[in-house]
């Protein structure tokens, strides 16, 4: 992509609210706010955000999800059957048709999916099912801190639908290590917290909160790099900073916590109010039991910047396919103009053009374009300078400053 058509908005400053993290996301222009907790996502964002989605749903499907798509906007009824109309309170969104029928915008979907399967799964035959989608959730939350609680936002909800308790166990488990995974690859850091579940209900659900200087709950947890320990107020087990980690034996820390996903084991807790149930082989009927499993994408996204971010901008961690980055590298010619225009449109031709911004105006000065490219997080800088008209090498610097030099023959190898 040449940075005459990307259309960045990169900005020196950015005002507003929400702290550090959000003014560096609105300083690298991935955001517009619409007003108190509502945000969207410009050229350049939207290509962050969608690199995420993308890695969520390679997680899912390498566990055998499939993808369904439910409903947005619910009738009152849906939430009468579990009983979740008034219990969800003030957070719900509620509205009135055209003809005077009460509707909610659903803020969650666990009555949605046993809809989508009520007469449809008759036998234990039928079961297990897993799956899930990914799109816009509203809830009418306070918004705080930007981009951590706003009223409509993007969610990975997954359901796990069983006939036997084993078989909820085995896919709860295989939920947890997908997103354990899929944290891993983002480079997030995280801790896995018992929790409360008193709004979803169920036996079991569990947490995953990461260690942020600035988040939206108290969090202990263990600093050991193998050790998942975590504790957040609402966990069941005790654990204050200075204990040793009842995991691996390591001081406790404390500090805040960003709630990235949370996990559910819930049971009949819908199944048995709403009547979804199915024939076991030996003839009697057995409500279905569920899990549901949700991530925030646009926390995560907050939550990576937190974690990684500099004074110079975004870092995104990992490299090539790993890497949420905007784009994988930028080509920086020390000036567009000649002979170094040339061989920049030849380089940028070479690599996967839409990965690769190629800074391709003339004004501005090559301090401006390493900053630039700094700020937006992009993990690889392609100079062509002073050293490529002495030797014909080029430099290539990570984010992190490491350079080496390459010939122009190894750049495609590098970045097709
Ligand atoms: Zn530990």
């Amino acid at each position: 992509m040449r940075r005459s058509e990307a259309k960045l908005f990169t900005r020196r400053e950015a005002g507003g609210q929400g702290g550090e993290t959000v003014a560096l996301v609105r300083r690298a222009g991935l955001v517009r706010q619409f007003g108190s907790g509502l945000y969207g996502f410009t050229l350049t964002g939207e290509r962050v955000r969608g690199g995420i989605i993308d890695r969520i749903d390679e997680a899912m499907r390498e566990i055998g999800a499939q993808k369904i798509r439910l409903p947005q906007l619910n009738y009152r009824g849906l939430w009468e059957e579990s009983g979740r109309w008034d219990s969800f309170g003030e957070e719900m969104f509620t509205l009135k048709n055209r003809d005077g029928q009460e509707m909610c915008l659903a803020p969650s979907h666990e009555e949605g999916v046993v809809h989508l399967f009520s007469g449809l799964v008759r036998s234990y035959e039928d079961l297990p099912i897993l799956c899930y989608q990914i799109g816009r959730k509203h809830r009418d939350d306070h918004a705080r801190r930007g981009l951590l609680r706003t009223k409509e936002f993007t969610m990975q909800d997954a359901y796990s639908l069983h006939a036997t308790r084993e078989s909820l166990t085995e896919h709860y488990a295989r939920v947890r290590e997908a997103y354990c995974g899929l944290f891993e690859r983002l480079g997030v850091a995280f801790a896995v917290v018992g929790a409360d579940n008193s709004v979803m209900g169920g036996p079991a659900s569990e947490e995953f909160v990461a260690p942020v200087e600035t988040g939206t709950t108290p969090l202990t947890c263990c600093p050991a790099d193998d050790c998942r320990f975590g504790a957040i107020p609402d966990s069941p087990e005790d654990a204050e900073p200075g204990e040793d980690c009842p995991d691996c034996g390591a001081t406790l820390v404390g500090g805040e916590g960003i709630e990235i996903a949370h996990i559910f084991e819930l049971g009949d807790r819908y199944a048995d109010p709403m009547g979804l149930a199915v024939d076991m082989a030996d003839g009697s009927r057995q409500e279905v039991l569920m899990g549901s499993y949700g991530i925030g994408v646009e926390r995560l996204l907050h939550t990576i910047v937190a974690q990684h971010g500099d004074g110079d901008g975004c870092r995104w961690p990992g490299n090539g396919a790993d890497s949420v980055a905007p784009y994988t590298v930028s080509i920086v010619p020390l000036e567009y103009d000649d002979e170094l225009a040339a061989v920049a449109d030849v380089l940028h031709e070479e690599c996967n053009t839409a990965e690769t911004l190629l800074f391709d105006d003339p004004d501005r000065t090559i301090g401006e374009r390493f900053a630039e490219s700094d700020l937006l997080g992009i993990p690889y800088k392609l100079i062509i300078g002073n050293n490529f008209r002495e030797t014909g090498e080029l430099e290539l610097e990570t984010r992190d400053g490491e350079t080496q030099y390459i010939t122009r023959g190894e750049v495609s190898e590098l970045f097709e």
